[in-house]
């Protein structure tokens, strides 16, 4: 009789796959390895020891799609059967010229067309021990959190994106499918849900908010609703690429009730109102610094991440002060900074003079000086606080942890001693002993 613990020898198919972009990009990757574990296909860990390839592109900005051609070349070269996926499948020739070898090429979001492509270069064997798939699929994140994306493409058409034109206007699942998707990553051990989307705030204006059931109730496709139905799964929920709609002063409350983490990923991109109407930022005539202050009196502790470009085409010196200022006086907990980069094909390209690469550069650093010192003043306001902590990586004397106000990847980290080893994924209670300017670094005071 077999072992049922024991893979029998046969030619399992095996990919190997790279997936490169944004966490949007890493969910379409889970799921096309989810599907192909489904079929007996295995994950190779190198090129070499596979039968072929799945490059998951990002074509967002030049330096992603060259970054996307140069995985492409060394997947080539290291194996030889190379199926390519993801934004940059949009435009086929950009690839097909660079690299006309390359088996098959399809565009985000064809998770179909890319198990299709598998099946023809690759054809799958039946396995019953290799076709058992975890119902939560396969995660490429670490156990403990998972992305949650719950619309996929954008009705926005800001003018230095071409997101919609890769991805398409904006599709919103069903609030019930969502719910039943994250029940799933719960029990599977998952602590952290990230929500992810183009536009969160925008959800489920394509399906007209329409309800579906879930747990014997109607949820709304609407982002509140949505946002309450995850609060009651007992796990931290953190909600990334929202707008200042005037609607999302709605979840602050969740938030300060901690049914949702008190945290808020907000790209403003920029502040100068001329630079917004000219980027065509979705809300960019709300009112948002005094919004900001309304949402801190009802949720003191509330973390505001954002991300702005400088440089962008016609931006002034008077557009770049007020940015500063602006900056300054809004004092988000956590800000990244990108120099504009002309993406090819974004309407912005030749709406103004460009902003030279050497004034971009001094923008860029005066803009990241202004912000550390934000960001100094912000962390040090947790020395001596209590932080709920939940740890990612263990060391032989210290972990490695995320408090609330840290999503992962994107964030500062807490650096967290402890009588006892700490185990990945459990949340401790952290007194902060010392901050620096993007980290911080205490004791565990509870378990
Ligand atoms: S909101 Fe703007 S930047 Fe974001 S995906 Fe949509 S068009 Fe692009």
């Amino acid at each position: 009789m077999l072992d049922p613990t024991e893979k029998p020898d046969t030619a399992v198919p095996k990919v190997s796959f790279v997936s490169l972009g944004c966490p949007k990009a890493l969910v379409d990757s889970e799921r096309i390895i989810t599907r192909l574990r489904a079929e007996g296909y295995e994950l190779a860990r190198d090129h070499q020891g596979s039968d072929l390839v799945i490059v998951n592109t990002c074509g967002f900005l030049d330096s992603a799609k060259a970054e996307s051609l140069a995985a492409i070349g060394s997947a080539l070269k290291e194996n030889g059967k190379v199926i390519v996926t993801g934004c940059m499948g949009a435009e086929p020739e950009s690839i097909s010229q660079a690299y006309p070898d390359v088996l098959a090429i399809t565009g985000p979001q064809q998770y179909e067309s890319v198990v299709e492509a598998v099946h023809r270069a690759l054809p799958p064997q039946h396995d019953p021990f290799l076709d058992l798939v975890p119902p939560e699929g396969i995660k490429l994140t670490p156990r403990h959190y998972a992305y949650l994306k719950i619309s996929e493409g954008c009705n926005n058409r800001c003018t230095f994106c071409i997101i919609p034109k890769l991805r398409g206007d904006l599709v919103s699942r069903q609030a019930g499918d969502v719910l039943r998707e994250a029940e799933k990553l719960v029990a599977a051990g998952v602590k952290e849900l990230l929500v992810i989307s183009q536009d969160t705030s925008a959800y489920g204006l394509d399906i007209k908010y329409a309800a579906s059931p879930w747990r014997g109730q109607d949820v709304r496709a609407k982002f509140v609703d949505l946002t309450r139905a995850l609060g009651e799964l007992g796990v931290w929920v953190r909600l990334h690429y929202v707008y200042p709609y005037p609607h999302v002063d709605d979840v602050i409350p969740l938030m300060a009730e901690r049914k949702v983490l008190p945290y808020l990923d907000i790209p403003f991109q920029h502040a100068a109102p001329d630079v917004l109407k000219r980027m065509k930022r979705p809300a960019a005539q709300e009112k948002t610094l005094e919004r900001i202050a309304r949402w801190r009196e009802i949720c003191p502790d509330l973390t505001l991440r954002s991300t702005f470009i400088v440089g962008f085409p016609g931006e002034t010196e008077a557009d770049f002060d007020y940015l500063l200022q602006w900056l300054e006086e809004a004092a988000l907990d956590r800000v990244g900074c990108f120099k504009y980069e002309p993406v090819r094909g974004a309407v912005a390209n030749d709406s103004a003079p460009p902003v030279a690469d050497e004034v971009k550069e001094a923008r860029w650093h005066r803009f990241m000086q202004a912000q550390q010192k934000i960001s100094t003043r912000r962390l040090k306001r947790k020395i001596g606080t209590r932080q709920q902590v939940i740890i990612d990586e263990v060391g032989s004397t210290v972990a490695k942890g995320r408090s609330m106000a840290d999503a992962p990847e994107i964030d500062g980290a807490v650096y967290v001693a402890s009588r006892r080893p700490l185990r990945v994924g459990e949340t401790a209670t952290v007194k902060i002993e010392r901050a620096d300017e993007y980290d911080l670094h205490g004791s565990v005071v509870g378990y």
